[in-house]
């Protein structure tokens, strides 16, 4: 019997522990550790931060679930990881914090024979003073940050239908930030409600990033060809801002969120700052903080993960300039180099370096964004890395057996811009790879053939449909197997 840990139950934690539990013998056993008592399904709280669902509608409880499908829960965030045991434990194990604790105890140490991390983002708020909803600004992060985000938007238009002017302010709220096209519909949801509510004219709507120009979205941005132009994602989203008469600033660092009033250092170094009534500003993320402990208790946390605390994996991670970046510099196994039978899945693995260049202002503030891990290549990561570990566990090796670069990947992104079923929009995106290959596609680093950008109602048609089918699928309903990540 082998015991298959897997830490955090997002896209990347559920997915894995579905194949897992499927794949593994009866007799191994599936564990999942994540400190929050529902799944949510992340993309779909744009609509909560905008009114058009509701916390209920984009998550539901877990336990049960895993209880169905043979999977133990423990509702319990992992503190530090034990890749050698200790004194008193010869097998690997984990810390844990249980957070429903009924013996009074709440901390426990769970051993396993093969760990998978999953555990996400941290949302650095820390990072920027006054940033985040305990603070001074929004957040649609988790389906509570929405929740609330929801509840000033609505204060701010009501406040329109009395006559008032808002200005409204959505971004990224530091230099260093990745999910700019969660900002991005959500300004476009936003922009669609206060049409729905006739107050359009009384909101200046602006964005802020920290992206060199619109459309990079921490992928370097993309060519698309249509009707035989070949356009790159910047005049896509320049034109779809200017029809709709957002604003926009780019190439910010956020320093600082007051309560009415954000400071932003630009690339090319000057010090600005501007007005807003609400603010959703997207945070930096980071590793979760998990600690790492050799054989004799000593820190062993630099070996595991980069010091952005995210965990190292078969990446190469030599530090290179932007010109010598390689397709292949990105991981395919999301093996740890130093313990085999550790992995890390989704956003918590360490990228080599960022997609996007690299770029300072004069002062050698970074701003540029780091790479995105979207909801696609996270499951199919879960599901490679979990069939993986089966087949280590059958064939009594150290080497896993399937690949999934986010050089050799494409995905597909539907952006929402309005969520009508007759007058909703989304913007459809498809690329190929994620990564650019520049070896491969000496051009524009992608196939063009395979990459692709298109706005229109069909794809709000899309994303809602996919809101219902990842919903089914992330509960292990019948045939789940048969919806791709
Ligand atoms: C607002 C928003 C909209 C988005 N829209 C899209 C979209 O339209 N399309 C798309 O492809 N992607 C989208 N994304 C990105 C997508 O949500 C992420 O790519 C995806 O959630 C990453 O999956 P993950 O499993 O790595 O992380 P997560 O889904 O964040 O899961 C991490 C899990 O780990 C748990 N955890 C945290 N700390 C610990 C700990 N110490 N111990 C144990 N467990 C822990 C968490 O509770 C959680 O269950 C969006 C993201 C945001 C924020």
């Amino acid at each position: 019997m082998a015991k298959i840990v897997i830490l955090g139950a997002g896209i990347a934690g559920n997915t894995a522990a579905m194949y897992a539990r499927v794949h593994a013998r009866k007799s191994d056993e599936v564990i999942v550790i994540s400190p929050n008592s529902k799944w949510n399904w992340i993309p779909s709280n744009i609509w909560v931060g905008v009114g058009l669902m509701k916390p209920e509608d984009v998550t539901f409880e877990i336990a049960p679930i895993y209880k169905k499908m043979g999977i133990v829960f423990k509702q319990a965030k992992a503190i530090s990881i034990h890749p050698e045991g200790n004194k008193n434990f010869t097998n690997p194990f984990v810390k844990i914090e249980n957070i429903k604790s009924t013996n009074g105890i709440s901390e426990e140490n769970v051993e396993y024979d093969y760990l998978i991390n999953a555990t996400g983002p941290k949302l650095n708020f820390g990072a920027t003073e006054g940033l985040g909803p305990d603070k001074n600004s929004y957040s649609v992060c988790t389906y509570l940050h929405a929740a609330e985000a929801n509840k000033a938007l609505q204060e701010s238009i009501e406040r329109m239908k009395k006559g008032e002017r808002q200005k409204i302010l959505i971004g990224t709220g530091h230099g260093n930030c990745t999910c700019q096209g969660a900002a991005f519909e959500y300004i476009f949801n936003v922009e669609y409600i206060l049409n729905k509510h006739g107050v359009r004219d009384k909101a200046d709507l602006t964005w802020i990033s920290n992206e060199y120009e619109l459309g990079d979205f921490g992928i370097g941005g993309m060519h698309i060809k249509r009707g035989g132009y070949i356009t790159h994602s910047r005049v896509f989203a320049e034109s779809l801002f200017a029809e709709r008469g957002l604003d926009w600033i780019t190439r910010a660092h956020v320093q600082k969120v007051d309560k009415k009033e954000l400071f932003y250092e630009t690339l090319e170094g000057e010090e600005k700052s501007t007005q807003f009534d609400f603010t959703m500003l997207i945070p930096p993320f980071a590793g979760v903080g998990l600690k790492a402990y050799g054989k004799m208790d000593e820190d062993i946390t630099s070996k595991l993960f980069a010091p952005n605390s995210f965990m190292k994996v078969d990446a190469d991670y030599t530090a290179k300039p932007f010109e010598e970046w390689k397709a292949s510099d990105w991981p395919s196994t999301y093996q740890n180099p130093d313990y085999k039978n550790i992995f890390a899945v989704g956003i918590a693995f360490a990228p080599p370096h960022p997609i996007s260049k690299p770029m300072k202002s004069p002062k050698g503030t970074p701003i540029f964004p780091t790479p995105p891990r979207t909801g696609m290549p996270s499951g199919v990561m879960g599901r490679e890395v979990a069939k993986s570990v089966v087949d280590m566990i059958r064939n009594g090796t150290d080497k896993p057996t399937r690949k999934a670069s986010m050089a050799t990947m494409g995905a597909a992104c539907i952006a929402s811009s309005g969520a009508g079923i007759f007058d909703g929009k989304a913007v459809s995106m498809t690329m190929y790879p994620i990564i650019p290959d520049y070896e491969k596609y000496p051009s524009y680093g992608r196939d063009l053939n395979y990459t692709f950008g298109e706005i229109g109602l069909a794809g709000h048609w899309i994303k809602h449909i996919l809101h219902y089918v990842f919903m089914y699928k992330a509960k292990g309903n019948p045939f789940w197997r048969m919806i791709p990540e």
